[in-house]
């Protein structure tokens, strides 16, 4: 039979286990999404993604200590030392693709109806980018490691106004351009 001490100590070692195990959760869902970082090897833009159960439990009780699971210079360069997680561990929130994003659309205006971004809904009506070509696309399109780039050459544009002129692009058939009534000219 188990005595007083033996209860409590098993209760507070459970308690323990169940706060560490809340705490890697929280790390797992804190280091979730795409990271952009700049290649140590090449100088230029990467996307990478963490090994995030590794990742969680090493950073869970002191310093961020990560490791990658993918890099899209991978297969190729996968012994590559990953030189690059120093930059991800001074700033993990900020390599966040999502957060590049929303950066950069914040304060901007939608290059067609002029409204200005507000909070960027990530699950549904997400702006999206127009290009030198006069066409509209989203960034979801574009390889992650390309989304520095893409933000220098592209203008924000809003749902509203990606869907309308997607639609016009693709039915151009049926997009009727009305004449001015005639009562309306002077
Ligand atoms: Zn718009």
């Amino acid at each position: 039979m188990m005595n007083l001490g033996e209860i409590v100590g098993g209760a507070a070692a459970a308690a323990l286990f169940g706060f560490g195990a809340w705490h890697v959760a929280r790390g797992i869902f804190a280091l979730r999404g795409t990271r952009l970082v700049t290649c140590p090897e090449t100088g230029r833009p990467v996307a990478v993604d963490l090994d995030l159960r590794y990742s969680a439990v090493r950073s869970a009780f002191g310093r961020p200590h990560f490791r990658l699971k993918d890099c899209t210079r991978w297969p190729e360069r996968a012994g590559c030392g990953q030189t690059c997680l120093g930059e991800l561990e001074a700033a993990p929130h900020d390599c966040l693709v999502r957060t590049i994003l929303a950066q950069w659309y914040a304060g901007k205006r939608c290059a067609f109806c002029r409204r200005e971004f507000g909070e960027i809904q990530w699950h549904d009506h997400k702006p999206a980018l127009l290009g030198a070509d006069g066409i509209t696309r989203e960034w979801a399109d574009f390889p992650a490691e390309t989304i520095p780039a893409v933000l220098e050459t592209h203008r924000p544009v809003c749902w509203n106004c990606h869907v309308a002129e997607t639609f016009r692009r693709v039915h151009a058939d049926l997009v009727v351009e009305r004449p001015p009534r005639p009562s309306a000219q002077a």
